[in-house]
């Protein structure tokens, strides 16, 4: 199904500056939009083309901006295309041995909204936000079958508004199945991953940049305390690096045999690792009242989370998070602070750490900072796509004397 709709006078330059993302707000009659996967030809004002897009609601939108040639038919062709031309800008990751995992096709970024392709040592995992672009399935799948040399597909469905995953009894497509733990190879570091485990695979590639610095610049000798832990793929990046001892701590029940797997699979003595269950407010506090202090804390927490005893939002709380770490972290230690958050921008997260600083009447330096790393290919023209920020801190000196 294909409908003609007219964009909205003040949104018309957005559009043809490249913006695309659809806006609800943008549409003067978004009421004639009914069906998920319809096409939709946008037009400006006297009938002029403006873009063609789908309709697929997500968490943030209506549906993606796909082409600016009114004759261009969106089918197996075209997807072969942009899949052809995602793969030409990943050469670099296919020829490097020492990496068998990296996104592949990243939405919007490679000229598809709301699809991400990521491969994992020979697998394909598709990831589909929404129900718009899941009709598109069939034409797809065969366009990747047709450009890569594959072992297996898999599939994950997040596509209600919220981006949550939809559990599905099994994710796998077509293919050979995976044994599992499927063993990736980072830099030459090596991760388990599970593609038939719920929303999350066990290892965030898009932090890829940040464990290979942390590991070769950062964690020689150090003492590292790291939160929100997940699996553990930040200790693991410190022990290689040369920690002398680690501590993870993760609400999830779940990430005390993945976090021990993750050591295991890198022949790391779990001797000097600790891996903690617990709350990392609850953590921090028993960190203080033990005099416990780190050469480096690690700060990668959830955009957003609800805990028994607390909800934290980044956009919210971050300031207080930092002050939490600034206390139990050595003079010239290192703070890694990271967000996924795409309600916020860089500079406001340089201001959420200058005012933490301020407010603990600690002076620090910025050493370096991360966005997406190059295969989570970010267009111009859409900044909040790069929602990744990632700022390693030194702590200097308490000026204020009591
Ligand atoms: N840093 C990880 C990814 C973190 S994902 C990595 O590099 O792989 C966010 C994690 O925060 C989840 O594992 C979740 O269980 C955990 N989490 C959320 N709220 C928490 C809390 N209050 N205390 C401890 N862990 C929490």
């Amino acid at each position: 199904m294909k409908i003609d709709l007219e964009l909205k006078s003040d949104y018309i330059a957005k559009y043809e500056e490249g913006y695309p993302l659809l806006l609800k707000e943008a549409l003067v009659d978004f009421n004639k939009v009914t069906q998920e996967g319809m096409l939709l030809n946008l037009f400006g004002a006297n009938k002029k083309f403006i873009a063609k897009a789908y309709y697929g609601n997500q968490n943030k939108g209506f549906g993606w901006i796909l082409s600016y040639d009114k004759n261009e038919k969106i089918d197996l062709r075209f997807f072969s295309k942009k899949i052809k031309s995602a793969i030409t800008y990943r050469k670099e990751f296919y020829d490097d041995a020492t990496t068998t995992a990296f996104r592949v096709f990243n939405g919007e970024g490679d000229g598809v909204g709301g699809l991400s392709i990521d491969y994992y040592d020979g697998y394909y995992l598709l990831t589909w936000y929404s129900a718009g672009i899941y009709t598109f399935k069939e034409e797809i799948l065969e366009a990747l079958k047709s450009c890569v040399k594959y072992k297996g597909i898999y599939e994950k469905k997040r596509f209600d508004t919220k981006g949550m995953y939809l559990s599905d009894d099994d994710d796998f497509l077509l293919g050979k199945r995976v044994t599992h733990p499927l063993i990736i190879k980072e830099n030459g570091v090596n991760f388990t991953v599970y593609l038939d485990d719920g929303a999350m695979v066990g290892v965030f590639l898009d932090q890829r940049d940040v464990r290979k610095t942390l590991k070769e610049k950062y964690a020689k000798s150090a003492r590292v305390l790291n939160t929100f832990s997940y699996t553990g793929a930040f200790s693991v990046a410190a022990a290689l690096g040369g920690a002398l001892s680690t501590t993870s701590v993760d609400l999830a029940k779940r990430s005390l045999p993945k976090t021990s797997e993750q050591f295991e699979v890198n022949n790391i003595n779990l001797d000097s690792q600790e891996i903690i269950v617990e709350d990392v407010f609850k953590y921090f506090k028993y960190a203080v009242r033990k005099k416990l202090t780190f050469d480096m804390v690690i700060l990668d927490p959830p955009s957003f989370a609800r805990s028994k005893k607390h909800t934290f939002s980044a956009s919210k709380d971050y300031v207080s998070l930092l002050k939490e770490a600034i206390q139990i972290t050595k003079k010239n230690g290192i703070i890694l602070a990271s967000t996924n958050s795409a309600n916020f921008s860089m500079m406001t997260f340089r201001d959420f750490i200058y005012r933490a600083f301020k407010d603990s009447k600690v002076t620090y330096e910025v050493l370096e900072s991360f966005t997406l790393p190059k295969d989570f290919r970010v267009l111009e023209s859409f900044k909040e796509g790069n929602y990744l920020k990632v700022v390693f801190i030194k702590k200097k000196e308490r000026i204020w004397k009591k």
